[in-house]
């Protein structure tokens, strides 16, 4: 079966094509400024160049309209037409605690994810709009649900209530849901498969460092706690987030610089995290590059970043009694070596020992920890395309 994912965005979209006989790449590309001027879209058939087409696209269904044209195109398509195509599947981001696992999208779905809008109000709509284009143009295509919330709904409820008035959980499901599931879920397997285990043998902790980046713990298979919150704005310090702070710093600075919460809400989540600290930029290249030029608070940026990330590795150990794996993923956790050393550095009393030689390596499967080390430390890009492509393979495969 050939799977088609879509990733959608309020304004963009990413799409790739999975041809699930062998788990291949077919194709892969990214549609931009939905509904604004200089819509375009980027193709690349897998083993070809990409190619560029800017052409107007006044919403979500001029954007898939595209995308199908693209991946019919005689030259850079992939399928001869959409009776190729045996699913779609949709990153969604919010399920609130509806589902624990991917679904076929049918009306009580999409009210769910409609019911959700108000805990994800930037990605909910989005997601919702790209389903309605799917089937407006695909209406005999099943089509799939995956949920980044799902993952983390095995939380036991002492990893996800707030200390609030409890009302408010029974209100509005005011509450720790986590993000980043899919990606979690897909490295804690790769990590049993890399250890020879069965995973539900195994105490993980996996690291997404991304832009956005959250913590996992994952217990026997299954998440028991994770850093992302009620929104993806708690935890680590990211690259423009500014994740766990004192809730109290919020009426300081509404105070102190007279800011409505709107302003400060953007603050949090626009101009925090690396960006806030080291005023360079969010992306750990360029701060690393100012590190090495002497700038003192790009240096101390990337030291709270990985000051934080220890500090949920430990707590994570402690909540399982133990760990076997630790997992890097995700653009920074993939791609900088630097910062895993820092993060891994005096971790030894945990049995966490990284070796120098194998953590010399970037974007690929591998182990990464000394042989003397109690804990297995691998490097695992993620692949969440791909986890979604196998779960709607497997939901639509049992239709039949
Ligand atoms: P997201 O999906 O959250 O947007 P990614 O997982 O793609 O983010 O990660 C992007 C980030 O990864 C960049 O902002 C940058 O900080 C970091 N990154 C990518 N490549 C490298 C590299 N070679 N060295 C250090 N950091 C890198």
């Amino acid at each position: 079966m050939k799977v088609l994912v879509i990733n959608c965005g309020s304004s963009s979209l990413k799409y790739q094509i999975l041809d699930m006989e062998n788990e291949s790449l077919l194709c892969k590309g990214l549609v931009e400024k939905i509904g604004i001027d200089g819509s375009v879209i980027t193709h690349e058939k897998i083993g070809m160049d990409k190619f560029k087409l800017e052409t107007p696209m006044k919403d979500h269904k001029d954007a898939i309209a595209q995308v199908l044209a693209a991946i019919q195109d005689k030259d850079h398509g992939v399928v001869a037409d959409m009776s190729e195509i045996g699913a779609v599947g949709h990153r969604i981001v919010h399920a609130g605690e509806k589902y624990a696992n991917s679904v076929l999208i049918d009306d009580s779905v999409l009210k769910a994810i409609e019911e959700c809008v108000p805990l994800a109000p930037l990605h909910n709509p989005a997601n919702l709009l790209g389903i309605a284009a799917c089937k407006e143009l695909m209406p005999s295509t099943p089509m799939v649900g995956v949920f980044d919330t799902a993952f983390h709904q095995t939380m036991p409820a002492e990893s996800y209530i707030y200390a609030l008035p409890y009302e408010y959980y029974e209100k509005y499901g005011v509450r720790r849901y986590g993000f980043h599931g899919t990606s979690h879920k897909y490295v804690s397997k790769v990590a049993a498969d890399m250890l020879g285990k069965d995973i539900s043998e195994l105490k993980i902790i996996t690291c997404h460092l991304g832009n956005g980046a959250s913590v996992a713990a994952v217990k026997n298979g299954k998440c028991i706690d994770t850093s992302m919150g009620l929104t993806p704005l708690e935890g680590l310090v990211m690259g423009t987030r500014c994740g766990d702070i004192d809730p109290a710093v919020i009426n300081f600075l509404a105070n102190a610089e007279n800011l409505s919460i709107k302003e400060i809400d953007n603050i949090l989540n626009k101009k925090s995290g690396v960006l806030g600290i080291s005023g360079v930029s969010s992306d750990f290249r360029d701060i690393e590059a100012a590190q090495a030029e002497g700038n003192a608070r790009a240096d101390l940026a990337l030291k709270v970043f990985a000051h934080v990330v220890k500090q949920y590795i430990g707590s994570y150990v402690a909540e399982m009694n133990g760990v076997d794996a630790l997992v890097f993923t995700a653009g920074v956790g993939e791609n900088d070596k630097q910062m895993r050393a820092m993060i891994c550095d005096e971790m030894d009393y945990l049995g966490i020992k990284l070796c120098k030689e194998r953590n010399d390596v970037r974007g690929k499967e591998t182990v990464i920890s000394s042989d003397s080390s109690k804990v297995k430390i691998l490097l695992i890009p993620t692949n969440e395309e791909l986890m979604i492509a196998r779960d709607t393979q497997e939901i639509v495969n049992n239709l039949k």
